[in-house]
């Protein structure tokens, strides 16, 4: 019996001491080591293990505390009324579970509110008098880190509160984000300087609230969503505020950027389903999120039911299905991308991960993999987010055997043997030979995508074959093919090219903007190469303006005009636009977009967000088309934003600059 006991002592000791691990990594280092299912795993060994022998918890056992302690890197703030963490619901079970326990300890039929679990930084914020004065991380739920100066640099933090009649104090709570698009854009740019990329979202915001320097916060582009006002102030609105429903339209109208998809359930059943639900679109949205939190929509029945250890008994975290899970890495490979990027991907022992089987992932490049001291044989932690490409996040070290060599990357490219570039102090290495094959089949297949060119039937496959077969050695080859040529492809017959001959044709009408965006101009993507394109009418007139002329533009950088410049400078490239030209491709702007008259003659516009109906280029197309300009960024010169879904920091901008919004409908309304 005691011999027993024994064992679960010590099994309990070991739990606590690996989640303590983890959690130090996870809260204060923001680089966790374990796939957070494993973690989850742990923590309910131990939960159920202090369950069964409840003479086992010790006070400080992780599974009577919240996160980590905070980091003395910061003053300590510390919390009004704890700031808890949630229990897990796994599946469906759970959460029915979870209905019976609160409809029996309540008494009597129960309302829900669900809300997406965003996947960020959980923090908490002070007002007093309206006015925003100091905010903290959760840290171990009572004392957290002040973070105040780095909070204010978040757009959708409000300084200053709106509306009539404010209470004296508010706490408000919520999580601070990424949006994906930003993320990426924060890993490319870090991939450029040379820097670490970050592995997730979450970690890059929770890393860049947590900056000893503001100014650093500010870059990383975070956002707001608030979801709760810590309970004990909540009395104060207590005439006014009686259910979490109304608390998050209360927080709306104070300023605050809410969550829109939420919604007020009569059963677990609907319950159910919306957590489903979102569970299979979870990847529509621009930010990530990892689960569905249920609450109790009543506030009074939240106070009743009240808290045991870390978790209120009103509220539970429907989690996903995890997307991460550890493997082996088996080898590493090297593509070489459209700019002749070696690109290093992993070759893992095939494992899967939410639902689909991975069997590699992308590495980065050379500095990522030094830095995480990723070697080939080790196990490996995967993450895949959405349909973006899994990636390796990095080594379990503890299960490291021996020691295995470095990766070096290659001197030569793997695919043309030229020789590499790899420029002293940078992650990236390049192979130097333009007419690099690797590099031509990925221009084409850009070239032939949906956002460029669009010529259906040339893709992976198809553009493979034909730089492989060297009918093509740059875009403007695909316009000198003809049926004798194409026939030299396997398995191809007349009708398939028949077909392709005709989209290569049609492709050649698609207009200026998908051109510039098909050429593959380093930092063109499809918004860039509209406002070029709308903005110089013609290829001739892009070509021949200096790099201040092409920063003129709206949403145009330094780094983006010199690179435009420097593409056209290029012998080869201008070359190839010739070449282009002489096959008939449509080298100017479609004449309605320089229209002057219109019924938007004059007028600047920032699209953000996703319209109901409205494709962004469509909207761009028919904005022009009306004789408006569409930029990249929202200023004093902005005549409307047009926001849809989901819509960024742009719209909260032209809030601040009180420049007029629109929804599809106001759009529509003005093109009439
Ligand atoms: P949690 O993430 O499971 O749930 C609580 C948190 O949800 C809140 O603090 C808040 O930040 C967030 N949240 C998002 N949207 C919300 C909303 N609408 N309403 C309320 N809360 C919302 O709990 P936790 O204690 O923050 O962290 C545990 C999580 O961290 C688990 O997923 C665990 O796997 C992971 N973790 C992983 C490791 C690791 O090594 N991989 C280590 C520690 C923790």
């Amino acid at each position: 019996m005691s011999r027993s006991r024994d064992l679960h002592q010590a099994r309990a000791a070991e739990l606590r001491a690996q989640i303590e691990e983890a959690n130090y990594r996870y809260y204060v280092l923001d680089d966790p080591r374990l796939a957070d299912a494993e973690y989850d795993a742990l923590l309910r060994e131990l939960i159920d293990l202090e369950a069964r022998y409840p003479d086992l918890v010790t006070p400080d056992s992780p599974t009577q505390r919240v996160g980590a302690a905070a980091s003395e890197r910061f003053e300590p703030y510390r919390h009004e009324s704890p700031m808890l963490s949630l229990a897990n619901a796994v599946g469906v079970e759970d959460l029915r579970a979870f209905d019976e326990r609160v409809r029996k300890l309540a008494g009597g039929e129960i309302d829900y509110v669900c809300e997406l679990k965003i996947d960020g930084l959980a923090i908490a914020l002070d007002y007093r008098d309206g006015f925003f004065v100091r905010g903290g991380t959760r840290g171990d739920g009572i004392v957290g880190e002040d973070v105040t100066p780095n909070l204010r640099t978040i757009r959708s933090v409000p300084l200053r509160l709106k509306g009539e009649s404010l209470p004296d104090f508010i706490e408000v709570r919520g999580e601070v984000y990424l949006r994906k698009s930003d993320f990426d854009e924060l890993n490319r740019d870090r991939e450029r300087k040379s820097l670490p990329v970050f592995a997730n979202p979450r970690n890059a915001a929770s890393g860049g609230v947590r900056q000893l320097d503001p100014k650093l916060t500010a870059q990383r582009r975070l956002s707001l969503f608030a979801y709760a006002i810590a309970p004990r102030r909540a009395r104060e609105d207590g005439d006014r505020l009686r259910t979490q429903w109304e608390s998050l339209r209360y927080l709306e109208s104070l300023g605050f950027q809410v969550n829109r998809h939420i919604r007020q359930c009569a059963t677990i059943e609907d319950v159910i389903a919306f957590c489903e639900r979102w569970e299979s679109n979870r990847d529509d949205l621009d930010y990530e999120i990892d689960g569905v939190v249920v609450k109790v929509n009543d506030l009074a029945t939240q106070e009743r039911l009240g808290a045991v250890a870390r978790d209120p008994r009103w509220a539970i975290a429907f989690k996903f299905k995890p997307r991460e899970a550890r493997t082996k890495l088996l080898g590493i490979t090297i593509t070489v991308g459209r700019t002749g990027s070696l690109n290093p991907n992993a070759v893992l022992e095939p494992v899967q991960i939410g639902g689909v089987t991975v069997k590699s992932a992308t590495l980065h490049n050379a500095g990522y993999i030094r830095s995480n001291d990723i070697r080939v044989g080790d196990t490996v932690l995967v993450m895949r987010a959405g349909d973006v490409i899994p990636r390796v996040v990095g080594p379990i070290l503890s299960e490291r055997r021996g020691d295995p060599p470095q990766f070096v990357m290659p001197g030569t490219c793997p695919v043309c043997g030229s020789d590499v570039d790899h420029p002293e102090g940078e992650a990236i290495s390049r192979c130097t030979n333009a007419a690099c094959p690797a590099q031509v089949y990925e221009r084409v297949r850009h070239f032939c995508s949906r956002g460029a060119m669009d010529v259906e039937g040339v893709g992976e496959v198809m553009a493979l074959q034909l730089t492989d077969l060297g009918l093509v050695r740059d875009i403007a080859g695909l316009y000198a093919l003809d049926a004798e040529r194409l026939a030299k492809v396997p398995r191809t017959g007349q009708k398939t090219i028949a077909n392709l001959l005709r989209n290569i044709e049609r492709s050649k009408t698609r207009g200026l903007a998908r051109l510039l965006n098909g050429m593959g101009i380093r930092f063109v993507g499809e918004q860039t190469a509209q406002i070029l394109a709308s903005d110089f009418g013609s290829i001739d007139a892009i070509a021949a303006a200096s790099v201040d002329e092409l920063q003129r533009s709206d949403g145009i950088g330094p780094e983006v005009a010199a690179s435009v410049a420097l593409f056209f400078r290029q012998k080869a490239n201008r070359a190839m636009i010739e070449r282009l030209r002489a096959a008939g491709v449509e080298m100017t702007a479609p004449k309605r977009v320089r229209a002057a008259a219109g019924p938007l003659a004059g007028k600047t516009f920032v699209l953000t967000g996703t319209l109901p109906n409205l494709t962004r280029e469509s909207a761009t197309e028919l904005i022009a088309g009306a004789g408006g300009k569409v930029t990249g960024s929202v200023s004093a010169k902005t005549s409307y934003v047009v926001a849809g879904d989901e819509p960024g920091s742009k719209r909260a901008k032209a809030l601040k600059l009180g420049i007029a919004i629109l929804d599809e409908d106001g759009l529509r309304a003005l093109l009439r």
